[in-house]
């Protein structure tokens, strides 16, 4: 199926690894003009080289700042004149709890993984109307599931699902659709190093797996990847406010059944 997703410029934050790296690859693979966004340098310039010449960016900043999400807005477009999606994805499960944090570190946690959605989207919403292009906020089960002691992560990931909606009906007169994903479990650098923190890592993904109701394993970069190729392509083009759950039926599926 063609995606008509050719010369399109696609702008992912946190797209130099991860989930984003895999957006950023199926980005180019459908000829697309990925830019990534990310405070990463090396994993972003790596990344660009492997895409072998193929039209890509780079804008290396940290998005916690207003002003560097406005500044990734403008560099794009004075690279190339348009954004026609914007795919929202930079995050990390900090764990900011209760107990282990303060209102000082719930705040920064919040700037970490919610305020820069807004601001790309503030930010971007002018060429995006230009374009009627979509977007699409990477989220996580955390907002539905809780996951304890990380109060920021979770409660941001819940105002993302929020906005998402919020976003959907604001810009219903522009015909720019919004939509979000849901990740469970995903092995990428960033779960990695959450996995590194529990005593036993091997075990604990074990377990991990075992609670995976569809083929007891974990979703694979590209398959939320391919998720966001379909939302961004004019393929679902009356599909708006929606959460997609690509979690191998982790959130919704009776755990007694599995
Ligand atoms: P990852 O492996 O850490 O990759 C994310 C990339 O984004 C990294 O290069 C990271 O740089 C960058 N980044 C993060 N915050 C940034 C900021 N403020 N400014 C600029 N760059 C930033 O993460 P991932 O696992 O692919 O996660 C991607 C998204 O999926 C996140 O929103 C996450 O919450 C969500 N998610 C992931 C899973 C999972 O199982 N992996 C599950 C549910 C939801 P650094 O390495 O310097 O931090």
């Amino acid at each position: 199926m063609d995606l008509h997703l050719k010369d399109k410029v696609v702008v992912v934050t946190g797209g130099a690894k991860g989930i984003g790296a895999a957006i950023v690859r199926a980005c180019a693979d459908e000829g697309a003009i990925p830019m990534i966004i990310d405070r990463d340098a090396e994993a972003g310039a790596k990344l660009q080289a492997e895409l072998r010449g193929l039209k890509s960016g780079l804008v290396v900043v940290d998005l916690s700042a207003a002003e560097a999400c406005r500044q990734a807005v403008e560099e794009t477009n004075s690279k190339f004149g348009r954004i026609d999606a914007l795919v929202n994805n930079a995050g990390c499960n900090d764990k900011v709890g209760l107990e282990q944090g303060s209102p000082a570190d719930y705040l920064a946690s919040l700037n970490r993984n919610l305020l820069h959605y807004y601001h790309m989207a503030h930010f971007a919403l002018p060429l995006l109307k230009q374009s009627k292009g979509p977007i699409v906020n990477i989220s996580s089960k955390t907002a539905l599931t809780g996951q304890g002691g990380t109060s920021g992560y979770a409660s941001s990931k819940g105002a993302i699902l929020a906005l998402t909606r919020e976003w959907a009906v604001e810009l219903l007169p522009y015909g720019i659709r919004v939509n979000a994903i849901v990740p469970a479990e995903v092995m990428t650098p960033l779960y990695r190093q959450w996995l590194d923190t529990f005593p036993d890592p091997e075990e604990k993904r074990k377990t991990i797996l075992s609670k995976i109701p569809l083929e007891k394993r974990m979703t694979s970069a590209e398959e939320i990847a391919a998720t966001v190729m379909f939302l961004i392509s004019s393929r679902s083009s009356h599909t708006t406010g929606q959460y997609l759950f690509v979690d191998g039926g982790y959130v919704h599926l009776d755990r007694a059944a599995t």
